[in-house]
């Protein structure tokens, strides 16, 4: 079959490395002169299986509430005459109910372990470099209550398989020595071996080459600005995608099968054609640092809950990220945030970097109200979907890309989650409680 994947950050992209795997003939369209220069450029880089508990808790609408209105909140909502947005808050609040939050959890879990699983296979089949570290993610508190409010979360991801272990502040500092700086300040933490980090930049780039190799064709400058329809009810179908080229051409592209993985903009586009897709950009912001002593910064990627932020070695730079502002599509950098992510790391490791030529960047994480992804199916026969990964898209990416390239091929997918459009999977997903944490 004739495939076109809308999008080349690392969903798009490890979409395309299976599909060509299953024998099919791809072509990847970009509105960027490359591969992953949007959300999967500079994010945290962390591999974080063991992390899926979604923004929508039972805590979080207390949480929110008490960050109203603190320019540095960690999650911080800036309401827009924008319907889209109030009607995404409401979801929210929504997926915030115990029993949402615990199957939400469950179908996290799910895709990320296959997903990590998916990614060490196709680590050590192309062997691409991307400045891996597989010592795991410690996540460490300076708040004994957050850290007590932390034990039931991890007691659930072991029930849910994954060995995240509760530790003493000295553990903390064994596991990552480089934390020495604030050693009276943490109070315990967090770890989970399995998990692991490495740049999400490099391996999409270098995957995208990879695809390029064995035929896939990348139409990189071009803008899709329309999916076209024929036919209505079950017979209805994607009859071409509209572009702007590189030369500034308007042009139809015909396949027989297309995946949307267009991340935060995938919503307006097959908004035009009636699929309503709940996927709002939540803005984050990194920071890079060049790294200046290397026994002084951290190997082990790291978890500062105080600051929700994310830690990562990426070979000589640092790569710390966090914060949420949703905020609609503007990507500007707020200084304030810039600056309290950098003070913040300079208190972690003094020594450790260049403080004095940090750099900042943000992307916008396609999010759905639940964190759960959209992959599947959609009402037109032809259309099959690859969006809304969130917080944990690079997490996600390699086992989204697989999943969906079985789906297209008319598989099966070898794992237990509620794949949109396929009903089968969604009745066989289990309830669990979720604690609520303060
Ligand atoms: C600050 C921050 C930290 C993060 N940290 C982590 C982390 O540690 N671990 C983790 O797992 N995840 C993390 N994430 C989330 C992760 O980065 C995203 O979920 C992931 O990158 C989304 O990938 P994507 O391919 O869906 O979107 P994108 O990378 O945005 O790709 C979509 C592509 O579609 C293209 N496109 C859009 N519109 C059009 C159009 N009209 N025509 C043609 N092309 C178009 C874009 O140019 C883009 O290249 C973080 C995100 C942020 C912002």
């Amino acid at each position: 079959m004739k495939v076109i994947v809308l999008g080349a950050g690392i969903i798009g992209t490890a979409s395309a490395w299976f599909l060509q795997k299953a024998g099919h003939e791809v072509t990847v369209i970009e509105r960027q002169p490359g591969a992953a220069l949007e959300t999967s450029f500079a994010n945290g880089c962390q591999i974080s299986v063991s992390h899926a508990e979604p923004w929508a808790n039972p805590s979080a609408p207390l949480k929110l509430l008490k960050w109203l209105g603190r320019e540095d909140a960690p999650l911080l909502f800036r309401w827009r005459a924008d319907w889209l947005q109030w009607r995404w808050g409401m979801c929210f609040l929504r997926e915030c109910l115990p029993s949402r939050a615990a199957h939400n959890i469950r179908q996290i879990v799910a895709i990320a372990e296959y997903s990590r699983q998916t990614l060490q296979a196709v680590r050590a089949e192309t062997g691409i470099d991307y400045d891996c570290e597989t010592r795991g993610i410690l996540h460490f508190y300076t708040d004994e209550e957050e850290f007590r409010a932390s034990l039931p979360a991890a007691q659930l991801m072991r029930d849910l398989g994954c060995p995240r272990q509760s530790i003493n502040a000295d553990e903390v500092i064994r596991i990552e020595p480089a934390l020495s700086a604030i050693r009276h300040k943490i109070v315990g933490g967090d770890f989970t071996e399995t998990d692991e980090s490495g740049d999400i930049y490099k391996f999409t780039t270098g995957l995208a080459e990879q695809c390029a190799q064995a035929g896939v064709g990348f139409r990189f400058d071009t803008t899709v600005t329309r999916l076209l329809t024929q036919g209505g009810g079950s017979s209805a179908r994607i009859a071409g995608v509209e572009v702007i080229d590189e030369h500034g051409r308007h042009q139809t592209l015909q396949a027989d099968a297309y995946v949307l993985a267009m991340g935060s903009f995938s919503q307006p586009i097959a908004k035009r054609i009636g699929v309503d897709l709940m996927v709002y950009p939540g803005k984050g912001y990194s920071a890079t640092y060049q790294v200046r002593n290397s026994d002084l910064a951290p190997h082990v990627s790291l978890t500062d809950d105080g600051h929700k932020l994310v830690i990562s070695r990426l070979g000589d730079r640092l790569r710390v990220a966090g914060t949420a502002e949703v905020n609609g599509y503007t990507r500007d950098l707020n200084e304030v945030r810039c600056d309290a992510i950098t003070r913040r790391t300079r208190e972690l490791f003094p020594d450790a970097c260049d403080y004095e030529q940090p750099v900042y960047w943000t992307g916008l994480r396609p999010m759905t109200p639940s964190n759960v992804p959209y992959i599947g199916k959609t009402k037109f026969g032809n259309l099959f979907l690859n969006t809304g990964h969130g917080t944990l898209g690079w997490t996600m990416g390699c086992g989204s890309g697989r999943a969906i390239a079985d789906i297209v091929s008319g598989r099966r997918p070898d794992l237990d989650f509620a794949f949109t459009g396929i009903p089968q999977y969604e009745a066989r997903v289990p309830l669990v409680s979720v604690p609520a944490r303060s």
